[in-house]
């Protein structure tokens, strides 16, 4: 028979996780705050604890998805963690992680934070995959078993790697998420459907990304920023036009208002004639 996991938390997430597991052949132990969630899962064939030291008592593999990092040291406070494997999968900061790392190895645990990098919906199938980092050993044990979430992805023995990593995949999402709020809000002052524009935006936005992603990082990685594609020079000359027309069409630049600041000082301190891969270095505090 398949290793026994418990999973703590079943929201949106955590009901996904949990009927990965059980899917996979796993048997599952689940608990939430508010009992009524553990109903679909127990239909799935999930067993529910009645508390959460009965949850962390069935399984040596324990895995967490609450809302914040907050809850959980406080929510784990009474259990006795001796001997299990903690898998925290909230999202949060490096400096949470290592401090639950901490905490947890005090209480007898083996810690692995991580970061999912997928939507519910995407669990269990190719596209999705976890970053992890903390207790190597335990997350060779228990690799064949986090296999059945999504792919596993070890970033390293820092316990804070994975949300690093995590924070900045979704911070190069974030990024993308406000340009195309801006395209949209853009070209809606003109009555153009999104849904007309979303193609042509689209293919931009991935042509643009195949050829800056890697451009960009060989240039940081050198520090060559010097350009003959795009100067920060003419971006910076040409970023009024953007600011003006927002301006004009009645969209709000507070995106963007901050992004022109950065050009300008890039420019402000002699760095016209390199590529955008300057700002890298200009945002280092
Ligand atoms: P939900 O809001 O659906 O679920 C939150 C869960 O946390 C619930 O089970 C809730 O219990 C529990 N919870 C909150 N506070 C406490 C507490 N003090 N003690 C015990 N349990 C608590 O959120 P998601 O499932 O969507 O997200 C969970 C985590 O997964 C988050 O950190 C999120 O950032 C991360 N994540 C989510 C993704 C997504 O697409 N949804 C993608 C990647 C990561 P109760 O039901 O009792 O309120």
């Amino acid at each position: 028979p398949l290793p026994p996991v418990s999973v703590l938390g079943l929201g949106m997430m955590g009901s996904a996780l949990a009927a990965a597991f059980l899917k996979a052949g796993h048997p599952v132990t689940v608990w939430n705050r508010s009992a009524a969630k553990t109903g679909p899962l127990v239909a799935q064939g999930a067993t529910p604890a009645q508390t959460l030291t009965d949850a962390v008592a069935a399984s040596p593999l324990v895995i967490v998805c609450f809302t914040t990092n907050d809850n959980v040291a406080d929510a784990l406070a009474a259990v006795d963690l001796t001997g299990r494997t903690l898998v925290n999968l909230t999202n949060g900061t490096p400096a949470q992680a290592r401090s639950l790392s901490t905490w947890a190895e005090k209480q007898g645990a083996a810690y692995i934070d991580g970061g999912i990098m997928a939507v519910p919906q995407m669990i269990a199938t190719p596209a999705a995959y976890i970053l992890y980092s903390g207790d190597e050993q335990a997350y060779e044990t228990h690799r064949p078993t986090l296999a059945a979430l999504a792919g596993t992805q070890w970033v390293g023995t820092d316990p804070g790697r994975a949300a690093l990593h995590d924070l900045a995949l979704l911070t190069g999402m974030y990024g993308m998420i406000m340009g195309v709020a801006q395209a949209f809000a853009l070209i809606r002052t003109e009555n153009i459907a999104a849904t007309d524009f979303a193609e042509p935006l689209h293919a931009w936005l991935s042509a643009m990304l195949s050829g800056v992603v890697p451009g960009m990082a060989e240039a940081v990685d050198s520090g060559q920023h010097l350009t003959d594609v795009s100067s920060l020079g003419i971006n910076q000359a040409a970023f009024a036009n953007f600011i003006d027309t927002y301006d004009d069409q009645g969209v709000s630049p507070e995106l963007f208002v901050p992004f022109q600041k950065l050009l300008d000082r890039s420019v402000a301190e002699g760095h016209a004639a390199d590529g955008l891969s300057r700002l890298v270095d200009l945002l280092k505090k």
